[in-house]
């Protein structure tokens, strides 16, 4: 059973039937799902959602498929967690963290793209699938389609983290690295996407793999107890997700799930790769690409696709953006492993040190209660902080070895 109406132009209005497209014909503008709302509206509640297993296919009125998922059956529903060890350093008082870094299968938010768009794919009939990544997608792209039963390519910069490389060739995909960063990348998927038959999940099916971002955030929304944040800080890097969690919100608005919606969204991108916080500073509404250099690998796209539209969300809702070194990142990645026990990658690290900013900025108040996105785990990410966490104490293994280390007796 299917909710979905068509695809629609973002620029230009104009309708196409549900089919594997992206970009409208007319003016190249990107096409966007279009749900028939009033029958979800009839279909779907609190009560509804509520009854339903704790993963993201609980919104599936919401999201591009027309049968059951074929892949991610456990993907979503991560923690949303208050954290008042971190709220207290950082003079804040109500403080929540949305935490993908534990999402299945492969810890980070693209398990949710990814599970959609494959999910849309074998709809569609194709039986390989394929894209451009920074790392985290690398991965998801290929675990669900081990899980999916269909053939992958996996193109990545050559220089990504170890741990992205490997936790991608474990299931035994295609992986092919090109020596240039994720912009060159993407340039060429474009190329093979156009000579190819394969789904590209963010290039081919773009609108229905984007979608899957939607259930963050719906599901911060539902375990806010059915009401949205006052600030949300969000990682960018082709700006869809940052897109996705307003457009959650709004659907919710709009079919009475919640209140009204007055949250202020943040951009957080490094200060090494920061072509949408950088347009929002100089009041700019169009992205000036950049070449990334920075550790924040996963979030390092010079030249974002929705960029655009990653600016527009900020300012309708009255938000911001904010950039960070990479120490900041280090330190952000620390800050939150050392207040509350989560280890999250490099992204998270931005998230972290952005919302700090923001609080010293007094763009984020004591009083009001914010969610930090986090996307991704730390333990992909490890030369990033190898070398900044010091180094175990080495003893014999005796009771005398450890009294002359630590003193005292026992
Ligand atoms: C891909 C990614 C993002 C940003 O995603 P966009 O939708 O491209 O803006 C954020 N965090 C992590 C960990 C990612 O892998
Ligand atoms: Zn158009």
């Amino acid at each position: 059973m299917s909710y979905v109406n068509g695809l629609k132009c973002r620029e230009c209005g104009r309708v196409y039937q549900k089919e594997p497209l992206h970009v409208c014909e007319f003016c190249f503008g990107p096409l966007e799902v279009i749900y028939d709302y009033d029958r979800i509206k009839y279909v779907l509640s609190r009560e509804v959602i509520e009854k339903r297993p704790k993963n993201m296919w609980r919104y599936r009125e919401l999201l591009p498929i027309d049968g059951d998922p074929q892949v991610g059956r456990d993907v979503g529903y991560t923690p949303l967690v208050r954290v008042n060890n971190l709220a207290k350093v950082l003079g804040v008082k109500n403080l929540y963290i949305k935490n993908d870094s534990v999402n299945h299968p492969t810890l980070s938010f693209k398990d949710r793209v990814v599970a959609t768009a494959i999910t849309k794919a074998i709809e569609f009939g194709y039986d390989t699938m394929a894209c451009a990544s920074t790392g985290n997608l690398a991965n998801s792209v290929a675990a669900l389609s081990s899980e999916g039963g269909v053939k992958s390519y996996i193109f990545i910069p050559a220089d990504l983290e170890k741990s992205k490389i490997l936790g991608t060739l474990i299931y035994g995909t295609n992986l092919i690295g090109i020596n240039g960063n994720y912009d060159d990348v993407n340039r060429l998927c474009s190329e093979i996407a156009a000579n190819y038959k394969w789904a590209f999940v963010n290039i081919t099916i773009r609108p229905y793999y984007g979608d899957g971002s939607k259930t963050f955030g719906y599901e911060i929304a539902e375990q806010l107890g059915w009401r949205v944040p006052d600030n949300i800080v969000v990682p960018v890097a082709g700006s869809s997700l940052i897109t996705k969690i307003w457009k959650a919100f709004k659907e919710f608005e709009m079919l009475g799930l919640i209140g009204k919606v007055n949250t202020k969204v943040f951009a957080a991108q490094a200060s090494g790769c920061s072509p949408v916080t950088t347009a929002i500073k100089e009041g700019r509404n169009f992205i000036k690409p950049v070449k990334p250099n920075t550790i924040a690998k996963s979030i390092a796209i010079g030249n974002p696709a929705d960029g655009y539209y990653g600016i527009k969300t900020v300012k309708e809702s009255g938000g911001y953006g904010e950039d960070v070194t990479d120490e900041e990142i280090v330190e952000g990645i620390k800050l939150l492993a050392r207040t509350e026990g989560i280890f999250t990658e490099t992204a998270g690290g931005v998230t972290v040190a952005v919302t700090k900013k923001l609080i010293e900025q007094g763009r984020i108040k004591r009083d009001e209660l914010t969610v930090i996105s986090i996307t991704g785990n730390g333990l992909k990410t490890q030369e990033a902080v190898a070398e900044k966490v010091g180094s175990p104490i080495i003893i014999e293994p005796r009771l005398s070895s450890f009294q002359e280390r630590f003193g005292g007796k026992i």
